[in-house]
């Protein structure tokens, strides 16, 4: 379970995330939806500490990782980030880019870290791919070699953020497909993104944000068919 406690994040002026308090139980697949600059890479970035809280707190179960001193390393190797684009090295291949983690930060020797890269890449479809640069692959199969190097430390939470946005239309569907293929996997998954349709179908939970705060939570069925609030009311119906 992923807790923040009435945290609250500042850019200057900017409140980017406002008092947010929310919990993602353990195995679920929330949704982070929201206008753009509402703070929800902000408050995805604030779970594995690419940002810190101004105020409040972050917990993974019961620890609070957002205290001075935590070690950052413990907590990258049960967090897994997949962002919209650039996630991987470019001048490493993409074995190279799958086992760098395991191999840098975990000390794996390099037999097992290929084993373990291999194993994911096959899963996530992306095997036979392994001698080649990023930029001889096409963006959806680097989305999906950035897929696996997450999944290659057997992360307990899987963060994505806006990971189809950049690509082509007929790309989408595939790595939006992998992405549901995760959701019964146990993996506690917190998913930015546009994708509405994605969201209904896949999401155990939707959480919106607008300027910097969650306006409202709840399963799909409930967040898109009977929203509350008038903020809600028209970003679904922009986007619907
Ligand atoms: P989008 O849908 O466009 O990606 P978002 O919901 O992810 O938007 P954030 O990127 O979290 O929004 O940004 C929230 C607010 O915080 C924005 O006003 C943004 O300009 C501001 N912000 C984010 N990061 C920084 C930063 N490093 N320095 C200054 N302001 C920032
Ligand atoms: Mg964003």
């Amino acid at each position: 379970t992923v807790t923040l406690e009435g945290v609250t994040r500042r850019f200057g002026a900017k409140t980017a995330i406002d008092d947010v308090t929310l919990r993602i139980p353990e195995g679920s697949t929330t949704c982070l939806i929201g206008p753009s600059g509402s703070g929800k890479s902000t408050l995805l970035r604030m779970i594995n500490l690419l940002e810190r809280p101004d105020e409040g707190r972050v917990l993974i179960g019961r620890e609070e990782v957002s205290a001075p001193g935590y070690p950052i390393e413990a907590l990258r190797s049960r967090v897994g980030m997949v962002f919209q684009q650039y996630s991987l090295f470019p001048h490493m291949t993409v074995l190279d880019n799958v086992t760098f983690s395991l191999r840098e930060v975990h000390h794996v020797g390099r037999d097992e870290a290929v084993e373990r890269a291999r194993r994911e890449l096959d899963r996530v479809g992306a095997s036979g791919l392994e001698d080649r640069l990023p930029d001889q692959i096409s963006g959806g199969e680097r989305q999906r070699v950035a897929i696996a190097r997450s999944l290659v430390i057997s992360p307990k939470i899987m963060l994505f953020d806006e990971v189809t946005s950049a690509l082509d239309p007929e790309l989408v569907k595939g790595v939006l497909s992998l992405l549901a293929e995760f959701t019964d996997s146990g993996i506690t998954i917190l998913v930015v993104t546009h994708e509405m349709r994605f969201a209904r179908e896949s999401a155990s939970d939707i959480a919106f944000m607008d300027r910097g705060r969650i306006v409202e939570q709840g399963p799909p069925d409930q967040v898109f068919d009977d929203p509350r609030s008038d903020r809600l009311k028209n970003f679904v119906a922009a986007i619907g």
